[in-house]
């Protein structure tokens, strides 16, 4: 019995992943991406759901993400997403077997030199950048750093890759002239004698929006989470979201019409209704949003828009709990661990019950225990 869990549906996770490998010609692999916990659904059972499932390519953003897989067994390639910064970190890294990522020269000098003191194979990855600004080489860094590991024989550059910065724009000129530059970097090595073997550059919206960027290999995380990205694009197959953050009533009282709920008094009754305790707050990602910063007016309007439209209690804008499948309106603000809800009258709810609530995947907390279920039974748990 726990206060609040995550029910993961590990057969919506492989659909999203049959759907996701329909999109893909046998020239193309797919390279899962399992970061940030796999998008909040378990890196450790997911990695291995989706490795049993006949995927045999990962990528994580750290060092530590891929050491923890490896340490629970996954045997499949694991990229790097993000540079190694001593080579303390591209030892442990080389004796993983992982595969590294190389953006700046001096990425691939630390390589090089471990590679060296190890004697030992390893394979790289070239990032290119082409226009997010985040990571990767310039057209002569990429030659620069070809030349000199090729002197390296325990250095094997697998693959080169770059990463779209906002490939679900409507106007799509930004995301082809990433791509551009990318394929001259490609065919400037190739001149020079390089040929990598696996070049890629799609994320989930570059996968279903742009088809002859698959090349060897896509990356996707979003779509097998079972979301599609945000952004106009062909929606070819049925994704499933696989989450449900779930926690419990621990407590129902009947209140007079005119009652306030919660701090700073915000919701009112109408009439008399039923409130609800909930075991879950923001402190466990309920309600939370990511506050990044608007990305422009429009942007900026739609976010004030919907604000205001949850104030005046447009239904289509209050936050909902469902509990037995009915959706409760939350009432007043929700509290560091506890939500409450006005129960609609005719549901019959016992202390006890379990609650579905809306919460963002990638904040509930990875303390938070995900059970991963087939369908309806649970097959394994995994907490901390
Ligand atoms: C997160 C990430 C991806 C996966 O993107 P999705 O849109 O979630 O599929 C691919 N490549 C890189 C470099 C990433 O950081």
């Amino acid at each position: 019995m726990h206060d609040k869990w995550v029910e993961i549906d590990d057969d919506a996770i492989l659909g999203n992943l049959a759907g996701v490998q329909s999109l893909l010609s046998d020239a193309t692999r797919l390279i899962a991406v399992v970061k940030a916990d796999a998008y909040g659904h378990g890196l450790v059972p997911t990695a291995l759901l989706l490795e049993a499932n006949g995927v045999d390519r990962f990528a994580v953003t750290f060092l530590a993400e891929a050491l923890k897989l490896r340490q629970a067994g996954l045997k499949a390639d694991i990229l790097l997403l993000s540079p190694l910064v001593d080579e303390e970190a591209v030892i442990e890294a080389i004796r993983a077997d992982l595969t590294i990522m190389v953006s700046t020269p001096q990425d691939a000098a630390l390589t090089d030199q471990a590679g060296r003191s190890l004697q030992r194979r390893l394979k790289l990855h070239l990032k290119i950048e082409t226009g997010l600004n985040r990571f990767g080489l310039s057209e002569e860094e990429a030659l620069l750093v070809c030349r000199s590991l090729s002197e390296n024989h325990f250095i094997y550059i697998e693959g080169i890759y770059t990463h779209m910065a906002h490939a679900g724009a409507s106007d799509p000129a930004y995301t082809l002239r990433q791509f551009e530059r990318f394929n001259q970097v490609v065919n400037r090595l190739h001149q020079e004698g390089y040929d990598i073997p696996i070049r890629h550059c799609a994320n989930s919206t570059v996968t279903l929006r742009f088809p002859h960027m698959h090349l060897e290999a896509v990356r996707v995380g979003t779509l097998l989470s079972g979301q599609y990205p945000v952004g106009k694009m062909p929606r070819p197959i049925q994704l499933r979201d696989p989450f449900q953050f779930k926690a419990r009533v621990i407590a129902v009282k009947h209140l007079p019409a005119g009652s306030s709920i919660g701090y700073f008094r915000t919701y009112r009754l109408k009439k008399a209704a039923r409130i609800a305790v909930i075991s879950a707050g923001f402190a466990d990602g309920v309600a939370v949003a990511v506050t990044n910063p608007p990305a422009g007016w429009a942007d900026a309007l739609k976010r004030a828009l919907k604000m205001l439209l949850a104030r005046l209690r447009i239904s289509r804008f209050i936050m909902r709990v469902y509990i037995q499948g009915q959706p409760c309106a939350v009432a007043g603000k929700v509290f560091m661990q506890f939500t409450l809800v006005e129960l609609p009258d005719q549901l019959e709810v016992a202390v006890g019950s379990q609650a579905s609530l809306p919460a963002n995947k990638t904040l509930v907390s990875p303390a938070v225990m995900r059970v991963h279920c087939q369908g309806r039974g649970m097959v394994k748990a995994e907490g901390h």
